[in-house]
Parts: C-alpha cells; sequence; structure tokens
C-alpha cells in the first residue's frame, strides 16, 4: 500500500511509542489527520522513570514527553482516557470506549503490555501491587516508609529497582525468584551475580529458586514451606501483550503482534510498534517481543518512515538499561548464549561480550558507557573481532565501530 501524505492515520496507544511516532509523522511531513488513542488520563510519558526518580525522590512529579497543549500545537488530536474498544478492518473503523467512532486509512496499533498479575496472592491479607503506570508509582511511592516490610516477587529488572528504591527509603526488603538466579532471561551469571552481592551488601533478603505459591496472616507463603514476613508485596514477574483488538484481525498470538522491520502487519495497512509488537531477532534466532525503551522508541521511528514511504527497516540490536545504588546495568543483543569474553575488572566497571562462530552476538557492562556505546554498534553490525583482542582493555572498541562498513 503505497504512501500517502493525507492519509488519516490513527495509532492505538498514547504511550512511548505511539507517542514517538505520533511525532515523527508530523517531523516527517505527514498532512493527513494523525489521532494519539489513549487509554491512560494523562499526556504520553515514558515509564523508565517510575522505577527510578519517582521511587528514589518523594517529591518527584511525572515528565511528559510533552504537555497537553503541546500535541495540539504539534498538529496532533490527542484522546486521553479514551479506550479504543473495537477495530474493523473491513470499514477501517475504531470504536471508542464513549461510542465515538474513527475511520483510519492506516492504523497503529502501541498498546504495549500490562503486567502479568497472581490473583491467588491478590486475595490474600496482604497489600499486593504491581508497577506499571504513574498511579502504581505513586501508590508504592506513598507506602514505602522506614520499616516497611516489602516482599518483591521476581528478579528482574523492574524488581531490582524497585529493592534498590525500597532499601534507599529504609524500608526492610525481601526478593523472591523462581528462577536460579536473577535476570535469567537477559545476563550471563557473572553479571547476575554482581547484582546479587550489590543487593545482598544493601541488606536486601534474596531468596532465589524460590517460588511465593500463596499467602499467610502478615506473610508469604513460599515453596518451600517458609513464610516470608511482608506488610506489602510488589510483583513484578514480566508482562502481557495488550492484543484483545488484534485478535479477531488475525495478526496477533499470545506472544504478540507480529511486524516486519518496517512495522507492518500481515493486513495491509494495519502496523504495530513497541512492547505489543514483535519481531524477528537476529540475535536470538527467535520471534520477540522487546520490552525496551530503546525499541520503542527506535521501531517508532522505523515505522513512520515506512508510512512515509521510506524505506528504513529497524535493525538496531535490542538495548536496554537499569540504574540499581550505584551501578548502571546494560545489555546489548543476545548476552546469555556463545562464548564470554570478559573486559576489564568483573568487581568494578566491566564488560561482558558474547561471541556465536566469532560473531559479536550480544554485550553487558556494568558502569562502562564508553564500552556499550561501541558494543551497541558492534552488536548491531555481528561484527567479527578475536576474542583475545575484545579482552584486551588497550583494544579501542570505537576505532572497531569506525572501521565497520558503512550502510
Ligand atoms: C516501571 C518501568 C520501568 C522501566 N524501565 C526501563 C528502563 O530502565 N530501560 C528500558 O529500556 N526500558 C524500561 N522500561 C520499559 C519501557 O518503558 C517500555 O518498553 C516502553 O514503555 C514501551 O512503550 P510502548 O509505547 O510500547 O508501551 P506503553 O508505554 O506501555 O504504552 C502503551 C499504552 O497503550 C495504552 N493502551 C492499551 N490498550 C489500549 C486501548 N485499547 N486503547 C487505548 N489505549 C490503550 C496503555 O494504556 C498505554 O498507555 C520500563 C517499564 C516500566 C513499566
Amino acid at each position: 500500500m503505497p504512501a500517502v501524505m493525507d492519509d488519516r492515520i490513527v495509532i492505538l496507544g498514547a504511550g512511548q511509542a505511539g507517542a514517538r511516532l505520533a511525532e515523527a509523522l508530523r517531523d516527517g511531513g505527514h498532512t493527513g489527520p494523525v489521532t494519539l488513542v489513549g487509554a491512560e488520563a494523562h499526556p504520553p510519558y515514558e515509564r523508565p522513570q517510575l522505577s527510578k526518580e519517582m521511587l528514589l525522590d518523594p517529591g518527584a512529579s511525572l515528565t511528559p514527553i510533552k504537555p497537553v497543549a503541546g500535541w495540539g500545537m504539534a498538529g496532533i488530536r490527542l484522546l486521553t482516557g479514551m479506550a479504543a474498544t473495537g477495530v474493523d478492518a473491513a470499514s477501517r473503523s475504531v470504536t471508542l470506549a464513549d461510542g465515538q467512532v474513527l475511520r483510519w486509512d492506516r492504523l497503529v496499533f502501541a498498546t504495549g503490555t500490562r503486567p502479568r498479575r497472581l490473583p491467588l496472592l491478590e486475595a490474600g491479607p496482604v497489600p499486593v501491587l504491581y508497577l506499571r503506570t504513574v498511579e502504581d508509582a505513586l501508590d508504592l511511592r506513598r507506602r514505602l516508609r522506614p520499616g516497611l516490610r516489602l516482599a518483591v516477587l521476581g528478579g528482574g529488572v523492574i524488581g531490582l529497582e524497585v529493592a534498590a528504591a525500597a532499601m534507599k527509603q529504609g524500608c526492610s526488603v525481601d526478593l523472591v525468584e523462581a528462577a536460579p538466579r536473577l535476570l535469567s532471561r537477559a545476563v550471563p551469571p557473572l553479571v547476575a551475580g554482581r547484582l546479587s552481592a550489590r543487593h545482598a551488601l544493601a541488606g536486601v533478603g534474596l531468596h532465589v529458586g524460590r517460588q511465593a505459591v500463596g499467602m499467610a496472616d502478615g506473610g508469604v507463603i513460599l515453596d518451600d514451606g517458609r513464610v516470608l514476613p511482608a506488610d506489602l508485596v510488589l510483583i513484578g514477574i514480566g508482562v502481557e501483550p495488550c492484543i484483545d483488538l488484534a485478535l479477531p484481525l488475525g495478526i496477533a498470538d499470545a506472544d504478540g503482534i507480529r511486524v516486519d522491520a518496517q512495522g507492518r502487519t500481515a493486513q495491509p495497512g494495519i502496523f504495530a510498534i513497541g512492547d505489543v509488537a514483535s519481531q524477528w531477532s537476529r540475535w536470538h534466532g527467535r520471534w520477540s517481543r522487546v520490552e525496551t525503551w530503546a525499541n520503542a522508541q527506535n521501531q517508532a521511528l522505523a515505522t513512520a518512515a515506512s508510512l512515509l514511504g521510506r524505506d528504513q527497516p529497524h535493525a538496531d540490536a535490542p538495548w536496554f538499561w537499569s540504574d540499581q545504588y550505584d551501578l548502571t546495568l546494560q545489555a546489548c543483543g543476545d548476552a546469555t548464549t556463545g562464548e564470554m569474553v570478559v573486559r576489564g575488572d568483573p568487581q568494578g566497571a566491566f564488560a561482558t561480550i558474547h561471541l556465536v562462530d566469532g560473531h559479536i552476538n550480544g554485550a553487558t557492562s556494568i558502569n562502562a558507557p564508553g564500552d556499550m556505546a561501541a558494543l551497541r554498534r558492534l552488536v548491531t553490525a555481528r561484527a567479527a573481532i578475536a576474542a583475545d583482542q575484545l579482552a584486551d582493555p588497550g583494544f579501542h572498541l570505537r576505532r572497531a565501530v569506525a572501521a565497520l562498513p558503512k550502510s
């Protein structure tokens, strides 16, 4: 379907990806109506602040991507507090919660994800929270106070950042992770070990290889029968894609909405971006959703280009960062497989680089932003560099980047 600059474009989901796409369409010269439909009451905002600034600083307020008025000034119609309730591909229309019907020439799903829940625990006597929205962050922040006993279920990025923030607020924290180590899907054991040691040093009680199976009066019951005393439970065990409206269109399965590198689904005129989109990963060799800030940003830009009739495929390796105490973790590509090379001091600043068939297929770093800036480029290019060179601190990664063939 050729791009037409005055097409009506409707974007479902006014989170980071939807917002960046709307902006990029206008920046790229799209002249037709652009409507951004968001279920949340707020103008679009980025979520990393929810588990960082907003929890660490009791006075921090939400920073939106731009104020409400800015959207109108950019020529983007923003509907907040308005869920879309139905999509009809035949008549090219979307129905909203208030009964309005919007017509579109091209439709973009940017509906994100919602936390995976544990209803069994929600029914118990201890309050249970999740962390996805600004309301969740404010609720959690209000409750974090010195002496509060917090049980965090899930040793992923969100659970770990909440644990670090709660320690800073003087809480006592226990963290339960079902896998044998923290962040097992994203980082190698060396990096997980460094993070575990830092949390233990801060005083977090770590319970890996354990699951919460129920709630008792005053605590969480673990699968070994122990009860962890808790006044509050924060569950961060992953997310599921918001695909309710996409499923009847035949473009989604339980893993998300499948798209190509231009954000196109199997239905002409319908696109998907951000956390809800499932993409082929050259680094993992499988379809996967990429639940990161950078993906929301860059896939939105690539899809805007595609909507504007330009060819700019989304080709960046998946990358995220996380701040915990004095540590900044970054991970890129697939850092859980292949031959691992360590660069730097594993007790200080360092990176791990993961080679598959001699090509750089993944990397992590702790407090080594310069190395990671270069490694992101080398992972994206799947550059072939010898392990002994990569391990040598005298070997300049930036020079290796400069030597990459120009795309
Ligand atoms: C607490 C937290 C901390 C994070 N920290 C980091 C980090 O440090 N680094 C990193 O790389 N990534 C981080 N992330 C991940 C990153 O924020 C997400 O990958 C990013 O927000 C994805 O953007 P999105 O637009 O796809 O989804 P979202 O930002 O979730 O936006 C989707 C929007 O769609 C709306 N919606 C859903 N269904 C409908 C409907 N039917 N009608 C209308 N609207 C609908 C939702 O209400 C939501 O507002 C963090 C995420 C969270 C929750």
